[in-house]
C-alpha cells in the first residue's frame, strides 16, 4: 500500500524489528569495518566496508530524503553549500556550459564564479522567470541548468516543468535547489528535476543545530551522482544524522505553524505604511503566485518585505531591539529570524534594484501575536528615527 506523505515521514529509514525494538535506528560510529574472509574483502561482499562511504545511520537518512523527495537514490555532505557544488562537480566538465539561476543562493553563485570558472566551465546567468524560453540559451554544449525555486531573497518561483522539458530536449540534466520548499511541499522529479539538493541544515533538520546537506538523484543520473560524491571524499557525521532523523520526524506539523505564521505576518506586512511590497509566493500579489499555486502543494516559513526607503539609522533602531526576531543567517529552525539583504552583488541578470531595503524574514513557531508586536514595536522604532 502507497503511504501518504505524513506517513512516510514518520516511517521512512526505520526498522524497530531489526534493532531489538528500538524505535530509532542506532547511531553507527566507525571508520574501520572488518570483513570476515579474503574474498568478501576482495569483492566488496557486504553492504558496508568503510566508514566515508556510509553506515546503516546515514543509510536510514538516504532512504528518508530519498522517499520523500521522490527519487532513485540520496547521498549526504557535510553542508547544503557542499551539495550544491558536489551536484555540479560530478556532471559537468571543462568545456560545458552551465545555465545558472540568476537568483540562486549567493555561495552557490560564488563557486561557480570560482571554482567552475576556474576549472573551463561556461557559467552563463539566465532570468528566473525565463519558463521555456530557456529553450534560446541552450548550447549544444549545456550539460546543466540549475534552478532554486523559489530563489533566494527575492522569490521568484521558476516554471520548473517548462524549463525542464526545454532542457531535456536539448540533452541537458536540471538541477534543483529545493530548500525553501523541503520535500513536503514540492516534488522534484515529479516536474522535471534530474537530481534535487536540499540544505537539510534548514526545514529537515529544524532545530538550527546541524549543518548538513542531500543530492538526490532519479536513476539515470544517480550513477555519476553516486561517482562524484565518493570521488570528493564527502561524508557526515553519525551523530549529525541522528539529530536529522529526529527533526525530521516533525517536518509536517513545523511546516504547516511555519506556513501558518509566515501568512500572517506577510497579509499583516502588507497593509504596513512603512513597508512598499512584500514578496511571498502564496500571496496573491506575487507576480509568480499562480505557479506557486500549480505546483507547490504549501509555502515555508521564509519571505522577504521591501521597506519604503529609510535611513540606516532608522533601519537599525527597527533591527536593534527586536526582541523575537533573531539577526542571523541561515534559516528553518523553530525560532523567528530577519536579516537586510543585501544583493547588489549576486545579481547580474536582473536588476538588484526593488526600491527600498530588502529584509528576509524566517517566521518561527512563536505565538504570531508576540512577533506581530515585536514588528509593530519596530516600526513605531523605525518612524522615529526616521524623523
Ligand atoms: C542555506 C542554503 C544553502 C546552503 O546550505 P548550508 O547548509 O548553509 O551550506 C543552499 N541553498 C539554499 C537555497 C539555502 O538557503
Amino acid at each position: 500500500m502507497k503511504q501518504k506523505q505524513d506517513t512516510l515521514i514518520v516511517t521512512l529509514g526505520r526498522d524497530p524489528e531489526a534493532n531489538f525494538g528500538f524505535v530509532n535506528p542506532p547511531v553507527y560510529h566507525g571508520s574501520t569495518i572488518l570483513h570476515p574472509t579474503y574474498r568478501v574483502l576482495k569483492e566488496r561482499a557486504q553492504p558496508f566496508t568503510y566508514g566515508r562511504r556510509g553506515t546503516p545511520t546515514t543509510v536510514a537518512l538516504q532512504e528518508t530524503v530519498a522517499g520523500l523527495e521522490g527519487g532513485h537514490k540520496t547521498v549526504l555532505t557535510p553542508s547544503g553549500l557542499a551539495a550544491v557544488t558536489t551536484a555540479l562537480l560530478s556532471h559537468l566538465k571543462t568545456g560545458d556550459h552551465l545555465l545558472m539561476v540568476d537568483s540562486a543562493y549567493g555561495p552557490t553563485r560564488h563557486f561557480c564564479d570560482t571554482v567552475l570558472k576556474r576549472n573551463g566551465v561556461e557559467v552563463q546567468y539566465y532570468a528566473p522567470r525565463i519558463g521555456a524560453g530557456i529553450a534560446g540559451l541552450l548550447k549544444p554544449n549545456t550539460a546543466v541548468v540549475f534552478t532554486e525555486s523559489p530563489g533566494s531573497v527575492t522569490f521568484e518561483v521558476q516554471d520548473l516543468p517548462a524549463i525542464a522539458k526545454a532542457a531535456h530536449a536539448a540533452g541537458a540534466l536540471v538541477i534543483l535547489d529545493n530548500t525553501w520548499a523541503s520535500p513536503a511541499f514540492f516534488k522534484p522529479f515529479e516536474h522535471g528535476a534530474d537530481i534535487s539538493i536540499q540544505a537539510i541544515t534548514k526545514y529537515l533538520c529544524g532545530h538550527s543545530d546541524v549543518m548538513m546537506g542531500a543530492i538526490t538523484a532519479n536513476e539515470a543520473t544517480w550513477p555519476a551522482t553516486l561517482a562524484g560524491h565518493g570521488a570528493l571524499g564527502q561524508c557526515v557525521a553519525p551523530d549529525d544524522v541522528y539529530l536529522v532523523l529526529r527533526g525530521i520526524r516533525t517536518l509536517s506539523v513545523r511546516l504547516e505553524r511555519h506556513m501558518k505564521t509566515g501568512i500572517a505576518l506577510a497579509r499583516w506586512l502588507e497593509a504596513r505604511p512603512e513597508v512598499a511590497h512584500v514578496i511571498h509566493p502564496a500571496l496573491p500579489s506575487h507576480p509568480d503566485h499562480s505557479i506557486w499555486k500549480r505546483d507547490f502543494t504549501g509555502a515555508s516559513g521564509l519571505f522577504s518585505i521591501v521597506l519604503k526607503p529609510c535611513s540606516d539609522k532608522a533601519l537599525a533602531a527597527m533591527l536593534d531591539h527586536l526582541e523575537f526576531f533573531g539577526m542571523g543567517f541561515s534559516w528553518g529552525g523553530f525560532e523567528s529570524l530577519i536579516v537586510p539583504q543585501d544583493i547588489e552583488k549576486i545579481r547580474t541578470a536582473t536588476s538588484p534594484d526593488h526600491g527600498g531595503p530588502i529584509l528576509r524574514i524566517h517566521a518561527g513557531l512563536e505565538d504570531p501575536a508576540d512577533l506581530l508586536a515585536d514588528l509593530e514595536a519596530g516600526f513605531t522604532r523605525l518612524t522615529m528615527a526616521n524623523g
